[in-house]
Parts: structure tokens; sequence; C-alpha cells
């Protein structure tokens, strides 16, 4: 044994002193992670198995086929990749566009941003679109700038969160197909929650995240893409500029030859699996329907208590709502003060709308009437308490 001294921050004394891990209990009612389903929680707690285990391979496939359900497509290539949503995100970049293609990304709100910045990092020639924050694209529109700008792909959110609007995506594809353009969707807030028909749809290139529809925690990314995607990928000029997130190698473990590329999170694959499984038992129509009763019911909530919603009814988003913080209340206070007060997360507007609006979730596990009645309650009585000088609102 060495004599050498190990360096620790933590002396002797304070190393007996830690406690065992501990996180206070929190409903998680903001913009995402939302929290995972009990089911899910027993999941992860399995031991792991050898990521290329005979049982671990089953797992797999069971993986894709409940993805491909929740996705509504038939896309041999679905798989959730390693890493949260911005792990798929940069992926749907990465291995469809060659340097000094054209993206055409229709940004309003933050993650078309960031899917801009994305874009210029692997030297697409990106041209944007934008609205402002909290409207949506009409399909006029999108055509018209399609069938001008003649891009090589075209990239949308579906559900933009840091606005709370749902963009509707019927005709698109179409449009995309006529003009020989790969058709991407960002669905990381509307996977396993709301209206989503892959196929129907003709959406190339998709992503999503396993923390909010789906009822896991954080960690695994969710991705599908067509057969013109697999075309595209296969006659690139150049490699893909990513090792990890390169979707040719990681075919060769998730398709059929089950060749190791990285280590599987295992653990997170087990939590995946529940939480897909408990969506194809509650069944997606279902599972739509529940999310619009609950953000219908808090949409009603909140204007009854005198409150206005950032978005207008047609672009509302159901599982993400913006509501305008009141101008007598202190937004970050009373966002601490619900959260150490009653253990409840919601959350700061995001860049413009920063200050301005409070964002409220209701995903997956968590879109369910006990929470909305228990905000609203919350809201009825603290509000008023926070409430300086009582502004004419309240
Ligand atoms: N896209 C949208 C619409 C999101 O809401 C988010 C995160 O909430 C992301 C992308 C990035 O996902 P992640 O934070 O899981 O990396």
């Amino acid at each position: 044994m060495s004599e050498a001294k190990l360096i620790s921050s933590l002396n002797e004394e304070n190393l007996f002193h830690f406690s065992k891990t501990y996180v206070p209990s929190r409903l998680l009612l903001g913009p995402g992670p939302s929290n995972a389903h009990p089911e899910v929680l027993k999941a992860l707690s399995l031991n792991p198995i050898g990521h290329l285990d005979e049982a671990y391979i089953i797992l797999m496939s069971e993986v894709q086929k409940l993805l491909r359900y929740t996705w509504q497509c038939n896309n041999r290539l679905t798989l959730p990749m390693s890493g949260t949503g911005s792990a798929a995100m940069e992926a749907s970049i990465a291995n469809f566009i060659e340097p000094g293609e054209r993206i055409l990304i229709a940004k309003k709100g933050y993650f078309g941003d960031r899917l801009v910045d994305m874009a210029t990092r692997y030297k697409a020639e990106v041209s944007v679109i934008e609205k402002s924050w909290g409207e949506a694209f009409s399909y006029e529109e999108i055509k018209y700038e399609i069938e001008t700008k003649k891009p090589a792909v075209f990239a949308i959110v579906h559900a933009e969160t840091s606005t709370g609007v749902l963009q509707s995506l019927y005709g698109i594809g179409e449009i995309c197909r006529k003009n020989n353009c790969l058709f991407l969707v960002d669905a990381v807030t509307s996977l396993g929650a709301l209206e989503l028909l892959i196929d129907e749809w003709k959406i190339d290139i998709a992503y999503s995240c396993s923390q909010k529809g789906l009822s896991c925690p954080p960690g695994l990314s969710p991705f599908t893409m067509s057969k013109r995607a697999e075309d595209k990928l296969s006659s690139r000029k150049s490699k893909v500029p990513n090792w990890y997130l390169d979707l040719s190698l990681l075919n060769k473990y998730w398709g059929s030859d089950r060749v190791y590329h990285h280590t599987a999170p295992v653990n997170m694959n087990y939590a995946i699996r529940e939480g897909l499984r408990l969506i194809a038992s509650e069944g997606l129509e279902n599972i739509w329907i529940r999310h619009n009763n609950n953000a219908n019911k808090l949409w009603s909530g909140l204007e009854n208590l005198g409150m206005e919603l950032h978005v207008s009814k047609e672009f509302r988003l159901p599982t993400l709502t913006t509501v305008k913080i009141p101008h007598s209340i202190d937004g970050d206070s009373f966002r601490n003060h619900l959260l150490n007060n009653h253990g409840i997360e919601i959350g700061n507007g995001l860049g413009e709308l920063s200050g301005k609006v409070w964002r409220i979730g209701l995903m997956g596990f968590n879109s369910n009437e006990q929470n909305v009645d228990r905000l609203l309650n919350i809201f009825d009585t603290e509000l008023k308490k926070f409430s300086i000088l009582h502004s004419s609102t309240f």
C-alpha cells in the first residue's frame, strides 16, 4: 500500500457525519422534470445486468416496440438515446446536416434558439423564420418558406416549453416530401402526453425526453427516424462529426447486430420500459384526453382567480401553461414560498418571458385533477397574502 496521503476536502470527522442521501419530497409542476411514476422508480432500483446480456437485449427490443407505439410509427430505427432531450436534439442535427446544407428553423421560443445554435455549430446554412413568444406558425407561412428556401431539413418545436405554445403540424410533412426536405420535430414536451402521429404526419426525425410525458427521471431521449432519413444518413459524404451521437454506429447496437457502442445506462432503460408499459396500458387516446381535461381545468381555474394566461386558447399547450405574474406579486419570492412551504415547484419564465410569467406543467404521472385542485387552492389563499397593497386584480 502506498504511503501517499489521500487528498480530500473532507476531513475524517465530517466524513463520518454525512447522512445517507436524502432529497425533500416535491410535487414538480414546472417545465420538467416531472415526478416519476412510483412503478418506474421501482424498476429503476433493480440491480443492473450486463448491457449485452440476453435478458437485457430482450428488454431493449421491448423498449423499441413500446416506443414505436408511443411515437405511433413503424420506423425501424427507434431508440432511447443516452442523455437528456438535448442529446437526441443534437443527434438530429449532427446526423442529417452536412456542412453548407440548408436547414430552415421555425423559431418561436427558447428551444428554437437552441436548434439554431446547434445547427450553426455543425456548420449548416441556417435560415430562420420567427414568431413572437406566445404565437404559432400557420400552415401557409411554413409552406411558403419551405417552397422558397428549399432546405434539406425543416425543423420545428411541437410543444414550446418556454412559451406554452402548441404548434399544429398537420400537412407540413406533405410539403416537406414534395420539396425533398426532411421534417424534423422536437417533441420533448409532447411525447406520451399529446396527440403525435409520426407516420401519419410524415415526420422524418423526432426526439423527446424521458422526464415529462413518460413519467421517468431525466437521462434518456427517445428518438425515431423514417426510411427517408435513413437514406439521407447512409448517403452522407462526410463522417458524422460526433462519435457518441453517430446514428450509424448506434444502429449497430440498437439494430439487429447488437454490437457494443457505449455502455447503456441499463437502469434508465428499465425505467423507460416501465414508463412506456404504463402508457400502453392506459392507452394513448386516454392519455391525450387526460392531459387536455386537466389543462382545461387549470386554465379555467386560473382565470376564475382573476389571472391572465399568456397564450390565446387556439395555441395553448396542455402540458405547459404560461400564466402572467400579477403585478402586485414578486414572482421569484412566490415560487420560493411555494417550494419551501408547500413542496411544490413551478417554473419561472425563460428568456424574454423571465419575470413575466410562471410556467406550470401537468405532464405524465403529474397530470391529474388532485394536483390541479391543490395548486389552485394554494394560489387562491397564498396569492392574496402575497399581493402588495391589494392590486385591482385580487
Ligand atoms: N426541447 C424542448 C421543447 C424542451 O422543453 C427541452 C427541455 O425541457 C429540451 C428541448 C431539452 O431537453 P433536456 O433539458 O432534457 O436536455
